[in-house]
């Protein structure tokens, strides 16, 4: 039996697998296979960066779909890279927020 494809093992993991059938045989190869089961506790290295925008959209609060929300926040947890302009953005977000309250809106 061959290994479950990544795209498929992406899928499982955003739990965008549906299928019941499909749902327990990712499951019982998972069982059985450390080597998917270790690509589902890690996010593809191929996984494109959150956008600017998004980072914006999720600081203030306008990412309201729950796989997006799911995605954003595991590629957080698994890109430093991304973390840490997040954290800036957030940063950015709350300068924003005190100048508004300041009136300091030059
Ligand atoms: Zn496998
Ligand atoms: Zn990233």
């Amino acid at each position: 039996m061959g290994h479950i494809a990544v795209h498929d093992l992406e899928r499982y993991r955003l739990g965008l697998v549906m299928d019941e059938g499909e749902l327990a045989k990712i499951g019982e190869h998972l069982l059985a296979c450390p080597e998917c089961a270790e690509c589902t506790q890690k996010a593809p290295t191929q996984t494109e960066h959150i956008g600017d925008h998004d980072l914006e959209r999720y600081h203030l609060g306008m990412v309201v779909d729950e796989g997006e929300l799911a995605a954003i926040e595991e590629h957080f947890l698994a890109c430093p890279e991304c973390a840490g302009r997040a954290e800036e953005a957030a940063r950015c977000v709350d300068e924003m927020r005190v100048r508004l309250v300041l009136g300091d809106f030059a």
